[in-house]
């Protein structure tokens, strides 16, 4: 095989980082689909046009998500990638996968499909890209036959994805991986079958250095934090600046808060002003360590730019713990949070967009959380104020 001159994409192979076009040309030695996606893609680049066209609904029988119909509008020319599908298969909470398990998954595509994987897509499934409409259910009854379920697509819950949190990460505040696979047992029907006005993205962080970047690109973010005061051990803070760590310049002065002081001899934090970003703990891991009160902020709304444009998240609940006992308490609250949205967004209508459009107030009235001012996203900027009667009954 390997009947495609690619000088264009042959430029993509130089230099000292892997490449995807490499890795393309390893599969297509084998595989006539990735042949003909090595032949379409140097197409794309000589033209300067894509040839991926949407069309048709393709899935399995139960499941309305999973799998993205993707089709080649050149299909005489690259009939290897006439139909061209990608199948997402639900992740393990922290990505943690046994050798076994992962040469279990690439010899059932090897034999279903191009052989051409995303570990991870930005979702956080393991995406593998590239098979026929027929080769779907025999595909599906192998993986799971395996234990190797679908992941979300389309406007459905999709799949949950976190950080390795307490697995491997002294930082973790929860568990990360635990609320995840919570999280994913718990909305199976919402995973599988496209029910709502748009997706609903949750994602798990253990602190707030955010490994999963849950609060850019949730509309769901559980990040871990803490109650109470940063503890130090300055015997250790002492090593750190006998080590040569310039303990102003790196610490001191990169506090969001401007709430640490040095004296060349200990650190003082004002607990009160922290807004808990993690900075001075993950810089001196053995001098700083976070408050023994542990739980989580629930953030809603954030977005990336499709249909409108970018959303970071804000603040619903400030503190909640997260212990294993509470997980349901935090199944409730999503229950609540998408409830509201799936009764009020239109078609295609993030729930950030729509808290934009209804403000705070009616989510949390839904949701039945007290307003509180960490939820103040940012200062207002006009004087009126729109009373409702209930405030006046109060
Ligand atoms: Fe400052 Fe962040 Fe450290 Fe709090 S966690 S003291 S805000 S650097």
């Amino acid at each position: 095989m390997a009947k495609y001159d690619t000088p264009m994409l042959d430029e993509l192979e130089k230099g000292p980082w892997p490449s995807f076009v490499t890795e393309i040309k390893k599969a297509a030695k084998t595989n006539k689909m990735s042949d003909d996606e090595l032949g379409q893609l140097e197409k794309s680049f000589q033209t300067k046009r894509g040839y991926w066209k949407h069309g048709g609904i393709v899935g399995v029988l139960g499941y309305g998500s999973g799998v993205i119909g993707r089709y080649s509008s050149l299909p005489e020319e690259f009939p290897g990638v006439a139909h061209f599908h990608t199948y997402r298969i639900n992740q393990p909470s922290g990505f943690f996968y046994t050798s076994a398990a992962l040469k279990e998954i690439c010899d059932i595509w090897d034999k279903y499909g191009s052989g051409l994987t995303n570990m991870h897509g930005s979702t956080g499934d393991l995406v593998l890209l590239g098979t026929t409409t027929e080769a779907l259910e025999p595909l599906f009854a192998e993986y799971s036959s395996r234990g190797w379920d679908l992941g979300g697509s389309g406007s459905a819950m999709r799949t949950p994805s976190c950080c390795v949190g307490m697995a491997r990460c002294e930082w973790a505040n929860i568990d990360a991986m635990g609320i995840c696979n919570h999280m994913t047992q718990h909305f199976q029907d919402e995973l599988h079958r496209p029910a709502f006005p748009y997706k609903f993205k949750i994602k798990v962080s253990g602190c707030a250095c955010d490994c999963v970047a849950a609060i850019a690109r949730a509309d769901l973010s559980i990040i871990g934090t803490w109650k109470g005061n940063i503890r130090i051990d300055q015997a250790e803070v002492k090593k750190y600046a006998d080590g040569g760590m310039d303990i102003q310049s790196e610490i001191i002065d990169m506090c969001p808060t401007d709430c640490m002081s040095y004296d060349g001899g200990e650190i003082k934090i004002n607990d009160v002003q922290c807004s808990r970003c993690m900075h001075c703990i993950a810089k001196m891991t053995k001098a700083l360590r976070q408050g023994e009160e542990k739980g989580a902020t629930v953030l809603v709304g954030s977005k990336a730019p499709i249909v409108v444009g970018s959303l970071i998240s804000w603040v619903l609940v400030p503190f909640i713990k997260c212990d294993d006992e509470d997980f349901e308490k935090l199944t409730e609250l999503t229950e609540n949070i998408i409830e509201w949205w799936d009764d009020n967004a239109k078609p295609r209508e993030r729930l950030g967009e729509l808290i934009e459009v209804k403000g705070m107030r009616p989510l949390l009235e839904a949701v039945g959380v007290d307003p509180q001012p960490q939820q103040v996203r940012e200062p207002r900027k006009d004087p009126f104020f729109f009373w409702a009667d209930s405030d006046f009954e109060k």
